[in-house]
Protein backbone atom coordinates (compact mmCIF):
# COMPACT_ATOMS: atom_id res chain seq x y z
CA UNK A 1 0.00 0.00 0.00
CA UNK A 2 1.40 3.62 -1.12
CA UNK A 3 -0.10 6.36 0.82
CA UNK A 4 -0.06 9.46 -1.37
CA UNK A 5 1.49 12.68 1.48
CA UNK A 6 -0.80 15.59 1.53
CA UNK A 7 1.25 18.71 0.02
CA UNK A 8 1.67 21.33 3.15
CA UNK A 9 -0.69 23.65 0.82
CA UNK A 10 -3.34 21.37 0.83
CA UNK A 11 -4.20 21.10 4.22
CA UNK A 12 -3.26 24.61 5.37
CA UNK A 13 -5.89 24.96 2.75
CA UNK A 14 -8.62 22.83 4.40
CA UNK A 15 -7.03 23.96 7.95
CA UNK A 16 -8.24 27.62 7.12
CA UNK A 17 -11.84 26.98 6.75
CA UNK A 18 -11.82 28.71 2.61
CA UNK A 19 -14.32 31.17 2.27
CA UNK A 20 -16.73 32.62 -0.72
CA UNK A 21 -15.33 34.48 -3.53
CA UNK A 22 -18.00 37.66 -3.93
CA UNK A 23 -16.48 40.63 -6.16
CA UNK A 24 -13.21 41.20 -4.58
CA UNK A 25 -13.86 40.12 -1.32
CA UNK A 26 -13.51 36.19 0.31
CA UNK A 27 -16.36 36.43 2.96
CA UNK A 28 -18.58 34.34 4.71
CA UNK A 29 -21.93 33.84 4.35
CA UNK A 30 -23.75 37.19 5.60
CA UNK A 31 -25.65 35.22 8.93
CA UNK A 32 -22.57 33.44 9.49
CA UNK A 33 -23.86 30.08 8.77
CA UNK A 34 -21.49 27.27 7.69
CA UNK A 35 -21.88 24.08 6.55
CA UNK A 36 -19.78 20.95 7.20
CA UNK A 37 -17.65 18.83 4.47
CA UNK A 38 -17.08 15.51 4.77
CA UNK A 39 -14.15 13.01 3.83
CA UNK A 40 -16.09 10.18 2.05
CA UNK A 41 -13.36 7.63 2.51
CA UNK A 42 -13.40 8.04 6.55
CA UNK A 43 -16.94 9.97 7.11
CA UNK A 44 -14.93 12.53 9.06
CA UNK A 45 -15.54 16.25 8.77
CA UNK A 46 -12.55 17.95 6.54
CA UNK A 47 -13.73 21.54 7.26
CA UNK A 48 -16.77 23.77 7.31
CA UNK A 49 -17.22 26.35 4.54
CA UNK A 50 -20.36 29.38 4.61
CA UNK A 51 -23.48 28.55 3.97
CA UNK A 52 -24.77 31.27 1.43
CA UNK A 53 -27.75 33.26 1.83
CA UNK A 54 -30.22 34.56 -0.72
CA UNK A 55 -28.39 38.02 0.16
CA UNK A 56 -24.97 36.36 -0.43
CA UNK A 57 -25.87 35.07 -3.89
CA UNK A 58 -27.71 38.43 -4.56
CA UNK A 59 -24.52 40.62 -4.37
CA UNK A 60 -22.65 37.42 -6.07
CA UNK A 61 -24.82 38.00 -8.95
CA UNK A 62 -25.15 42.27 -8.83
CA UNK A 63 -20.88 41.75 -8.64
CA UNK A 64 -21.14 39.66 -11.50
CA UNK A 65 -23.59 42.29 -13.22
CA UNK A 66 -21.11 45.30 -12.61
CA UNK A 67 -18.58 43.58 -14.18
CA UNK A 68 -20.16 42.21 -17.14
CA UNK A 69 -21.90 45.81 -17.78
CA UNK A 70 -19.06 48.59 -16.35
CA UNK A 71 -15.66 47.26 -15.75
CA UNK A 72 -12.50 46.82 -18.05
CA UNK A 73 -13.70 43.38 -18.50
CA UNK A 74 -16.39 44.44 -21.00
CA UNK A 75 -14.02 46.18 -23.09
CA UNK A 76 -11.23 43.61 -22.88
CA UNK A 77 -10.35 42.52 -26.52
CA UNK A 78 -10.48 38.76 -27.35
CA UNK A 79 -6.63 38.47 -27.40
CA UNK A 80 -6.26 39.15 -23.55
CA UNK A 81 -9.43 36.95 -23.08
CA UNK A 82 -7.26 34.43 -24.53
CA UNK A 83 -3.98 35.10 -22.77
CA UNK A 84 -6.33 35.36 -19.49
CA UNK A 85 -7.66 31.55 -19.60
CA UNK A 86 -3.99 30.36 -20.75
CA UNK A 87 -2.50 32.19 -17.79
CA UNK A 88 -5.52 30.35 -15.60
CA UNK A 89 -4.41 27.24 -17.49
CA UNK A 90 -0.78 27.33 -16.67
CA UNK A 91 -1.90 28.13 -13.01
CA UNK A 92 -3.80 25.34 -12.62
CA UNK A 93 -0.81 22.86 -13.94
CA UNK A 94 1.44 24.53 -11.47
CA UNK A 95 -1.38 23.50 -8.70
CA UNK A 96 -2.51 20.67 -10.16
CA UNK A 97 -1.05 18.16 -7.36
CA UNK A 98 -3.14 20.34 -4.49
CA UNK A 99 -5.99 20.48 -6.93
CA UNK A 100 -6.42 16.89 -7.26
CA UNK A 101 -5.47 16.23 -3.25
CA UNK A 102 -8.55 18.73 -2.84
CA UNK A 103 -10.55 16.63 -5.08
CA UNK A 104 -9.93 13.53 -3.13
CA UNK A 105 -10.54 14.57 0.21
CA UNK A 106 -13.69 16.33 -0.72
CA UNK A 107 -15.31 13.79 -3.21
CA UNK A 108 -13.23 10.14 -2.22
CA UNK A 109 -11.78 9.52 -5.97
CA UNK A 110 -8.01 8.67 -6.21
CA UNK A 111 -5.88 11.53 -5.86
CA UNK A 112 -3.92 10.10 -8.98
CA UNK A 113 -6.51 10.09 -11.42
CA UNK A 114 -7.63 13.27 -10.47
CA UNK A 115 -4.94 14.61 -11.33
CA UNK A 116 -4.21 12.67 -14.79
CA UNK A 117 -7.94 12.82 -15.44
CA UNK A 118 -9.98 15.70 -13.75
CA UNK A 119 -7.59 18.29 -13.26
CA UNK A 120 -5.80 17.51 -16.71
CA UNK A 121 -8.75 17.15 -18.76
CA UNK A 122 -10.21 20.97 -17.20
CA UNK A 123 -6.73 22.34 -17.87
CA UNK A 124 -6.72 21.37 -21.56
CA UNK A 125 -10.28 22.14 -21.98
CA UNK A 126 -9.50 25.71 -20.72
CA UNK A 127 -6.96 25.99 -23.22
CA UNK A 128 -8.77 24.94 -25.99
CA UNK A 129 -11.50 27.32 -24.94
CA UNK A 130 -8.45 30.33 -25.23
CA UNK A 131 -8.30 29.54 -28.23
CA UNK A 132 -11.99 29.85 -29.52
CA UNK A 133 -11.76 33.52 -27.76
CA UNK A 134 -9.90 35.43 -30.99
CA UNK A 135 -12.08 33.07 -33.38
CA UNK A 136 -15.77 34.44 -32.45
CA UNK A 137 -17.07 35.45 -35.78
CA UNK A 138 -20.78 37.46 -36.86
CA UNK A 139 -21.10 37.68 -40.39
CA UNK A 140 -22.40 39.91 -43.06
CA UNK A 141 -25.26 39.82 -45.20
CA UNK A 142 -26.54 41.08 -48.37
CA UNK A 143 -30.12 42.22 -47.40
CA UNK A 144 -33.23 43.33 -49.68
CA UNK A 145 -35.64 44.35 -47.26
CA UNK A 146 -38.18 44.15 -49.62
CA UNK A 147 -40.46 47.16 -47.76
CA UNK A 148 -37.55 50.14 -48.48
CA UNK A 149 -36.55 49.18 -52.52
CA UNK A 150 -34.71 52.26 -53.27
CA UNK A 151 -32.48 52.27 -50.02
CA UNK A 152 -28.69 51.14 -49.80
CA UNK A 153 -28.15 49.06 -46.28
CA UNK A 154 -25.21 47.41 -44.97
CA UNK A 155 -26.14 44.87 -42.42
CA UNK A 156 -24.07 42.67 -40.82
CA UNK A 157 -24.57 40.01 -37.48
CA UNK A 158 -22.11 40.28 -34.56
CA UNK A 159 -22.20 37.61 -31.80
CA UNK A 160 -22.28 38.89 -28.24
CA UNK A 161 -21.57 37.59 -25.05
CA UNK A 162 -24.71 36.55 -23.53
CA UNK A 163 -23.92 38.46 -20.13
CA UNK A 164 -24.44 36.99 -16.48
CA UNK A 165 -24.02 33.15 -16.29
CA UNK A 166 -25.10 31.03 -13.11
CA UNK A 167 -23.50 28.03 -13.27
CA UNK A 168 -24.84 25.14 -11.15
CA UNK A 169 -22.79 21.95 -10.67
CA UNK A 170 -23.07 18.46 -9.29
CA UNK A 171 -20.51 16.58 -7.12
CA UNK A 172 -19.18 14.21 -9.07
CA UNK A 173 -16.37 16.09 -11.01
CA UNK A 174 -16.34 19.02 -9.46
CA UNK A 175 -13.54 21.17 -11.20
CA UNK A 176 -13.95 19.75 -14.57
CA UNK A 177 -18.04 20.47 -14.50
CA UNK A 178 -16.58 24.29 -13.22
CA UNK A 179 -14.41 24.75 -16.42
CA UNK A 180 -16.61 23.32 -18.53
CA UNK A 181 -19.08 26.49 -17.38
CA UNK A 182 -16.10 28.84 -16.99
CA UNK A 183 -14.53 28.34 -20.29
CA UNK A 184 -16.66 29.15 -22.94
CA UNK A 185 -17.78 32.46 -20.38
CA UNK A 186 -14.62 33.70 -20.05
CA UNK A 187 -13.44 32.87 -23.54
CA UNK A 188 -16.98 34.81 -25.17
CA UNK A 189 -17.03 37.54 -21.97
CA UNK A 190 -19.42 36.67 -19.72
CA UNK A 191 -19.05 37.18 -16.12
CA UNK A 192 -19.90 34.04 -13.75
CA UNK A 193 -21.51 33.43 -10.55
CA UNK A 194 -20.61 29.50 -9.18
CA UNK A 195 -22.76 27.58 -6.63
CA UNK A 196 -20.86 24.09 -6.39
CA UNK A 197 -22.39 21.25 -5.51
CA UNK A 198 -23.38 21.08 -1.39
CA UNK A 199 -20.93 18.46 -1.00
CA UNK A 200 -18.01 19.57 -3.15
CA UNK A 201 -16.99 23.03 -3.54
CA UNK A 202 -13.44 23.03 -2.29
CA UNK A 203 -11.59 23.11 -5.35
CA UNK A 204 -14.05 25.85 -6.94
CA UNK A 205 -12.95 28.09 -4.01
CA UNK A 206 -8.80 26.99 -5.05
CA UNK A 207 -9.81 27.86 -8.61
CA UNK A 208 -11.83 30.87 -7.90
CA UNK A 209 -8.24 32.15 -6.13
CA UNK A 210 -6.28 30.91 -9.16
CA UNK A 211 -8.86 33.35 -11.38
CA UNK A 212 -7.54 36.11 -8.98
CA UNK A 213 -4.23 35.39 -9.40
CA UNK A 214 -4.34 35.27 -12.98
CA UNK A 215 -5.44 38.61 -13.21
CA UNK A 216 -9.23 38.85 -13.82
CA UNK A 217 -10.74 41.86 -12.97
CA UNK A 218 -13.16 41.93 -9.79
CA UNK A 219 -16.36 39.89 -9.91
CA UNK A 220 -15.74 38.32 -13.61
CA UNK A 221 -15.77 35.03 -11.39
CA UNK A 222 -17.68 34.61 -7.82
CA UNK A 223 -17.92 31.33 -6.34
CA UNK A 224 -21.07 31.08 -3.67
CA UNK A 225 -20.84 27.66 -1.19
CA UNK A 226 -24.31 27.17 -0.19
CA UNK A 227 -27.13 24.61 -0.20
CA UNK A 228 -29.25 23.48 -3.71
CA UNK A 229 -31.86 24.60 -2.35
CA UNK A 230 -31.22 28.17 -0.84
CA UNK A 231 -28.34 29.27 -2.87
CA UNK A 232 -28.97 27.44 -6.27
CA UNK A 233 -32.62 28.44 -5.93
CA UNK A 234 -31.69 31.84 -5.56
CA UNK A 235 -29.02 31.95 -8.25
CA UNK A 236 -31.45 30.40 -10.66
CA UNK A 237 -34.34 32.80 -9.80
CA UNK A 238 -32.15 36.01 -9.87
CA UNK A 239 -33.23 37.74 -12.82
CA UNK A 240 -30.11 39.85 -13.46
CA UNK A 241 -28.62 36.43 -14.59
CA UNK A 242 -28.63 36.04 -18.26
CA UNK A 243 -27.79 32.29 -18.93
CA UNK A 244 -28.17 29.39 -16.47
CA UNK A 245 -25.72 26.18 -16.95
CA UNK A 246 -26.67 23.80 -14.82
CA UNK A 247 -25.01 20.05 -14.07
CA UNK A 248 -27.01 17.98 -12.33
CA UNK A 249 -30.06 15.61 -11.45
CA UNK A 250 -32.70 15.71 -14.21
CA UNK A 251 -35.31 16.27 -11.86
CA UNK A 252 -33.67 19.49 -10.37
CA UNK A 253 -32.72 20.63 -14.16
CA UNK A 254 -37.04 20.28 -14.80
CA UNK A 255 -37.33 22.79 -11.89
CA UNK A 256 -34.45 24.98 -13.33
CA UNK A 257 -35.79 24.89 -16.80
CA UNK A 258 -38.98 26.34 -15.61
CA UNK A 259 -37.70 28.62 -13.14
CA UNK A 260 -35.40 29.83 -16.10
CA UNK A 261 -38.85 30.27 -18.20
CA UNK A 262 -40.09 33.09 -15.92
CA UNK A 263 -37.41 35.24 -16.60
CA UNK A 264 -36.51 34.37 -20.15
CA UNK A 265 -33.38 33.35 -18.71
CA UNK A 266 -31.19 31.11 -21.16
CA UNK A 267 -30.76 27.83 -20.16
CA UNK A 268 -28.35 24.72 -21.01
CA UNK A 269 -28.86 21.78 -18.75
CA UNK A 270 -26.77 18.68 -18.30
CA UNK A 271 -28.32 15.69 -16.78
CA UNK A 272 -28.56 12.46 -15.73
CA UNK A 273 -28.24 9.26 -17.99
CA UNK A 274 -28.45 5.35 -18.16
CA UNK A 275 -26.15 5.19 -21.04
CA UNK A 276 -26.41 1.94 -22.69
CA UNK A 277 -23.19 -0.44 -23.34
CA UNK A 278 -24.36 -2.48 -26.51
CA UNK A 279 -21.90 -5.60 -27.22
CA UNK A 280 -22.24 -7.35 -30.64
CA UNK A 281 -21.36 -10.97 -31.28
CA UNK A 282 -18.21 -9.84 -33.50
CA UNK A 283 -16.35 -7.54 -30.96
CA UNK A 284 -13.05 -8.69 -29.61
CA UNK A 285 -15.17 -10.05 -26.20
CA UNK A 286 -11.62 -9.54 -23.95
CA UNK A 287 -11.55 -6.05 -24.94
CA UNK A 288 -15.79 -5.65 -24.76
CA UNK A 289 -15.22 -6.49 -20.99
CA UNK A 290 -12.51 -4.46 -19.77
CA UNK A 291 -14.11 -1.69 -21.29
CA UNK A 292 -17.62 -2.32 -19.99
CA UNK A 293 -16.10 -2.69 -16.48
CA UNK A 294 -14.24 0.51 -16.94
CA UNK A 295 -17.37 2.12 -18.40
CA UNK A 296 -19.53 1.62 -15.60
CA UNK A 297 -17.05 1.61 -12.41
CA UNK A 298 -14.96 4.36 -13.52
CA UNK A 299 -15.50 7.18 -10.65
CA UNK A 300 -17.39 4.43 -8.55
CA UNK A 301 -19.94 4.47 -11.27
CA UNK A 302 -21.17 8.21 -10.55
CA UNK A 303 -20.62 9.28 -14.05
CA UNK A 304 -23.65 11.08 -15.53
CA UNK A 305 -22.70 8.86 -19.29
CA UNK A 306 -21.47 5.93 -17.35
CA UNK A 307 -22.43 2.73 -19.14
CA UNK A 308 -24.89 1.31 -16.90
CA UNK A 309 -26.60 -1.18 -18.90
CA UNK A 310 -24.98 -4.06 -20.26
CA UNK A 311 -26.35 -5.35 -23.50
CA UNK A 312 -24.20 -8.17 -25.31
CA UNK A 313 -25.40 -10.18 -28.04
CA UNK A 314 -27.22 -13.82 -26.58
CA UNK A 315 -24.29 -16.12 -27.39
CA UNK A 316 -21.23 -14.38 -25.53
CA UNK A 317 -23.39 -12.96 -22.81
CA UNK A 318 -22.17 -14.92 -20.01
CA UNK A 319 -18.59 -15.16 -20.70
CA UNK A 320 -18.71 -11.21 -20.88
CA UNK A 321 -20.70 -10.99 -17.76
CA UNK A 322 -18.41 -13.44 -16.23
CA UNK A 323 -15.16 -11.61 -17.46
CA UNK A 324 -16.61 -8.16 -15.93
CA UNK A 325 -17.29 -10.31 -12.91
CA UNK A 326 -13.81 -11.03 -12.63
CA UNK A 327 -12.73 -7.35 -12.78
CA UNK A 328 -15.14 -6.46 -10.25
CA UNK A 329 -14.02 -9.18 -7.76
CA UNK A 330 -10.56 -8.04 -8.47
CA UNK A 331 -10.70 -4.40 -7.50
CA UNK A 332 -8.96 -3.07 -4.24
CA UNK A 333 -11.45 -0.46 -2.73
CA UNK A 334 -10.07 2.37 -0.38
CA UNK A 335 -9.19 5.84 0.30
CA UNK A 336 -8.11 7.81 -2.89
CA UNK A 337 -4.89 8.45 -1.29
CA UNK A 338 -4.13 5.05 -1.39
CA UNK A 339 -2.47 4.59 -5.44
CA UNK A 340 -3.22 1.07 -4.84
CA UNK A 341 -6.85 1.58 -5.04
CA UNK A 342 -9.08 0.75 -7.83
CA UNK A 343 -11.94 2.19 -6.39
CA UNK A 344 -12.96 5.15 -4.23
CA UNK A 345 -16.08 5.45 -1.72
CA UNK A 346 -19.31 7.05 -2.98
CA UNK A 347 -19.58 10.99 -2.38
CA UNK A 348 -21.70 10.70 0.65
CA UNK A 349 -23.72 7.99 3.00
CA UNK A 350 -26.71 9.74 1.42
CA UNK A 351 -25.70 8.36 -1.89
CA UNK A 352 -24.43 4.84 -0.64
CA UNK A 353 -27.82 4.73 0.87
CA UNK A 354 -29.78 4.97 -2.53
CA UNK A 355 -26.91 2.66 -4.14
CA UNK A 356 -27.86 -0.09 -1.66
CA UNK A 357 -31.71 0.32 -1.72
CA UNK A 358 -31.36 -0.11 -5.69
CA UNK A 359 -29.52 -3.50 -4.94
CA UNK A 360 -32.19 -4.92 -2.45
CA UNK A 361 -34.96 -3.76 -4.79
CA UNK A 362 -32.96 -6.03 -7.23
CA UNK A 363 -32.54 -8.48 -4.63
CA UNK A 364 -36.16 -8.59 -3.60
CA UNK A 365 -37.05 -9.12 -7.05
CA UNK A 366 -35.15 -12.17 -7.84
CA UNK A 367 -32.66 -10.77 -9.87
CA UNK A 368 -29.13 -12.63 -9.50
CA UNK A 369 -26.22 -10.57 -8.26
CA UNK A 370 -23.06 -11.84 -10.20
CA UNK A 371 -20.62 -9.86 -8.24
CA UNK A 372 -20.58 -7.61 -5.61
CA UNK A 373 -23.90 -6.21 -3.40
CA UNK A 374 -21.72 -6.02 -0.41
CA UNK A 375 -21.34 -2.17 1.35
CA UNK A 376 -19.06 -1.15 4.30
CA UNK A 377 -18.05 1.66 5.84
CA UNK A 378 -16.90 3.76 8.24
CA UNK A 379 -16.30 5.47 4.37
CA UNK A 380 -19.36 5.39 2.19
CA UNK A 381 -18.20 2.22 -0.04
CA UNK A 382 -20.12 -0.19 -2.35
CA UNK A 383 -18.66 -3.19 -3.97
CA UNK A 384 -18.58 -3.23 -8.02
CA UNK A 385 -21.92 -4.77 -8.22
CA UNK A 386 -23.35 -7.28 -11.32
CA UNK A 387 -26.90 -7.71 -11.68
CA UNK A 388 -28.53 -10.21 -14.46
CA UNK A 389 -31.90 -11.76 -14.28
CA UNK A 390 -33.74 -8.65 -14.74
CA UNK A 391 -36.31 -6.99 -16.88
CA UNK A 392 -35.85 -4.21 -19.39
CA UNK A 393 -39.04 -2.65 -17.76
CA UNK A 394 -37.43 -2.75 -13.92
CA UNK A 395 -36.17 0.41 -12.05
CA UNK A 396 -32.86 -1.42 -12.21
CA UNK A 397 -32.37 -0.86 -15.77
CA UNK A 398 -34.69 2.34 -16.43
CA UNK A 399 -33.51 4.91 -13.69
CA UNK A 400 -30.37 6.19 -13.05
CA UNK A 401 -28.61 4.73 -9.61
CA UNK A 402 -25.44 6.57 -9.85
CA UNK A 403 -23.12 3.74 -8.35
CA UNK A 404 -21.07 1.00 -8.96
CA UNK A 405 -23.96 -1.08 -10.41
CA UNK A 406 -24.41 -2.71 -13.45
CA UNK A 407 -27.15 -4.60 -14.94
CA UNK A 408 -26.67 -6.97 -17.56
CA UNK A 409 -29.07 -8.32 -19.84
CA UNK A 410 -28.67 -10.71 -23.69
CA UNK A 411 -30.18 -9.75 -26.80
CA UNK A 412 -30.41 -11.55 -30.43
CA UNK A 413 -29.78 -8.91 -33.31
CA UNK A 414 -29.01 -5.65 -34.16
CA UNK A 415 -32.85 -4.68 -34.08
CA UNK A 416 -33.06 -6.21 -30.47
CA UNK A 417 -30.03 -4.04 -29.20
CA UNK A 418 -31.42 -0.89 -30.66
CA UNK A 419 -34.71 -1.35 -29.20
CA UNK A 420 -33.23 -2.01 -26.04
CA UNK A 421 -30.57 0.43 -26.26
CA UNK A 422 -33.40 3.16 -27.07
CA UNK A 423 -35.30 2.23 -24.34
CA UNK A 424 -34.78 4.42 -21.51
CA UNK A 425 -36.19 8.00 -20.69
CA UNK A 426 -32.65 9.32 -21.12
CA UNK A 427 -29.65 9.88 -23.91
CA UNK A 428 -26.47 11.09 -22.88
CA UNK A 429 -24.25 8.26 -24.22
CA UNK A 430 -23.89 4.77 -25.69
CA UNK A 431 -20.72 2.53 -26.86
CA UNK A 432 -21.47 0.06 -29.43
CA UNK A 433 -18.60 -2.96 -29.28
CA UNK A 434 -18.27 -4.34 -32.89
CA UNK A 435 -15.37 -4.55 -35.53
CA UNK A 436 -18.34 -4.47 -38.08
CA UNK A 437 -17.71 -1.61 -39.99
CA UNK A 438 -21.48 -1.69 -41.82
CA UNK A 439 -23.17 -2.64 -38.57
CA UNK A 440 -22.16 0.24 -36.59
CA UNK A 441 -22.77 2.64 -39.45
CA UNK A 442 -26.66 1.28 -39.46
CA UNK A 443 -26.79 1.54 -35.92
CA UNK A 444 -24.76 5.38 -34.95
CA UNK A 445 -27.63 7.00 -36.58
CA UNK A 446 -30.45 5.28 -34.78
CA UNK A 447 -29.20 5.40 -31.21
CA UNK A 448 -31.11 8.46 -29.73
CA UNK A 449 -27.89 9.73 -26.99
CA UNK A 450 -25.51 12.45 -27.49
CA UNK A 451 -22.61 10.97 -28.05
CA UNK A 452 -21.65 7.50 -29.31
CA UNK A 453 -18.56 5.62 -28.80
CA UNK A 454 -17.43 2.68 -30.66
CA UNK A 455 -15.18 0.37 -29.43
CA UNK A 456 -14.59 2.81 -26.08
CA UNK A 457 -16.84 4.48 -23.89
CA UNK A 458 -17.05 7.78 -21.93
CA UNK A 459 -14.09 9.17 -24.00
CA UNK A 460 -14.38 13.04 -24.18
CA UNK A 461 -12.37 15.66 -26.33
CA UNK A 462 -12.41 19.20 -25.59
CA UNK A 463 -13.77 19.83 -29.69
CA UNK A 464 -17.03 17.53 -29.31
CA UNK A 465 -20.06 18.73 -28.40
CA UNK A 466 -21.29 16.69 -24.92
CA UNK A 467 -24.85 17.01 -23.95
CA UNK A 468 -28.21 14.72 -23.88
CA UNK A 469 -31.51 13.30 -26.10
CA UNK A 470 -34.03 13.46 -23.74
CA UNK A 471 -34.18 13.59 -20.40
CA UNK A 472 -30.45 14.16 -20.90
CA UNK A 473 -30.59 17.77 -20.83
CA UNK A 474 -30.80 20.70 -23.46
CA UNK A 475 -28.07 22.11 -24.90
CA UNK A 476 -24.30 21.27 -25.70
CA UNK A 477 -21.43 21.45 -23.50
CA UNK A 478 -17.87 22.05 -24.91
CA UNK A 479 -16.33 22.30 -28.93
CA UNK A 480 -18.14 25.38 -30.84
CA UNK A 481 -21.69 24.50 -29.29
CA UNK A 482 -20.59 25.69 -26.35
CA UNK A 483 -19.45 29.42 -27.84
CA UNK A 484 -23.20 29.14 -29.08
CA UNK A 485 -24.68 28.50 -25.86
CA UNK A 486 -22.80 31.63 -24.33
CA UNK A 487 -23.72 34.02 -26.82
CA UNK A 488 -26.64 36.01 -28.19
CA UNK A 489 -26.65 37.23 -31.83
CA UNK A 490 -27.52 40.40 -32.98
CA UNK A 491 -28.49 41.66 -36.20
CA UNK A 492 -27.81 45.19 -37.37
CA UNK A 493 -29.29 46.64 -40.50
CA UNK A 494 -27.51 50.48 -41.44
CA UNK A 495 -29.58 52.53 -43.97
CA UNK A 496 -26.71 53.78 -46.20
P1 LIG B 1 -28.50 17.49 -7.97
O1 LIG B 1 -29.41 17.84 -9.07
O2 LIG B 1 -29.06 17.05 -6.69
O3 LIG B 1 -27.54 18.73 -7.62
C1 LIG B 1 -26.77 19.37 -8.59
C2 LIG B 1 -26.56 20.81 -8.20
O4 LIG B 1 -27.83 21.45 -8.14
C3 LIG B 1 -25.93 21.00 -6.83
O5 LIG B 1 -25.04 22.09 -6.87
C4 LIG B 1 -27.11 21.33 -5.95
O6 LIG B 1 -26.77 22.10 -4.82
C5 LIG B 1 -27.97 22.13 -6.90
N1 LIG B 1 -29.40 22.14 -6.56
C6 LIG B 1 -30.10 21.20 -5.90
N2 LIG B 1 -31.39 21.59 -5.76
C7 LIG B 1 -31.49 22.79 -6.38
C8 LIG B 1 -32.56 23.70 -6.58
N3 LIG B 1 -33.79 23.45 -6.13
N4 LIG B 1 -32.32 24.83 -7.26
C9 LIG B 1 -31.09 25.10 -7.74
N5 LIG B 1 -30.03 24.29 -7.55
C10 LIG B 1 -30.23 23.14 -6.89
O7 LIG B 1 -27.51 16.40 -8.61
P2 LIG B 1 -26.32 15.64 -7.91
O8 LIG B 1 -26.87 14.54 -7.10
O9 LIG B 1 -25.42 16.63 -7.25
O10 LIG B 1 -25.53 15.09 -9.17
C11 LIG B 1 -25.80 13.89 -9.77
C12 LIG B 1 -26.58 14.08 -11.03
O11 LIG B 1 -25.87 14.94 -11.93
C13 LIG B 1 -26.79 12.80 -11.79
O12 LIG B 1 -28.11 12.73 -12.25
C14 LIG B 1 -25.82 12.91 -12.95
O13 LIG B 1 -26.16 12.13 -14.06
C15 LIG B 1 -25.87 14.36 -13.23
N6 LIG B 1 -24.69 14.79 -14.00
C16 LIG B 1 -24.85 15.10 -15.33
C17 LIG B 1 -23.73 15.46 -16.09
C18 LIG B 1 -23.87 15.81 -17.55
O14 LIG B 1 -22.96 16.40 -18.12
N7 LIG B 1 -24.97 15.47 -18.20
C19 LIG B 1 -22.47 15.50 -15.51
C20 LIG B 1 -22.35 15.17 -14.16
C21 LIG B 1 -23.48 14.81 -13.41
Amino acid sequence: MAIATLLPATTAFIQRAPRMLIGAEWVEAADGQTMPLHNPATGEQLCVVPRATVDDVDRAVLAARQAFDDSPWSRTRPRERQNLLWKLADLMQRDAELLAQLECLNNGKSAAVAQAMDVQLAIDFLRYMAGWATKIEGSSVEVSVPLMPDQQFHSFIRREAVGVVGAIVAWNFPLLLACWKLGPALATGCTVVLKPADETPLTALKLAELVQEAGYPDGVFNVVTGTGITAGAALTHNPRVDKLTFTGSTAVGKEIGKIAMDNMTRVTLELGGKSPTIVMADADQGSAAAGAASAIFFNQGQVCCAGSRLYVQRKHFDNVVADIAGIANAMKLGSGLDTSVDMGPLISARQQERVWRYIEMGRDSGATLACGGERFGPGYFVKPTVIVDVDQQHSLVQEEIFGPVLVAIPFDDEADALRLANDSPYGLGASIWSNDLAAVHRMIPRIKSGSVWVNCHSALDPALPFGGYKMSGVGREMGYAAIEHYTELKSVLIKL
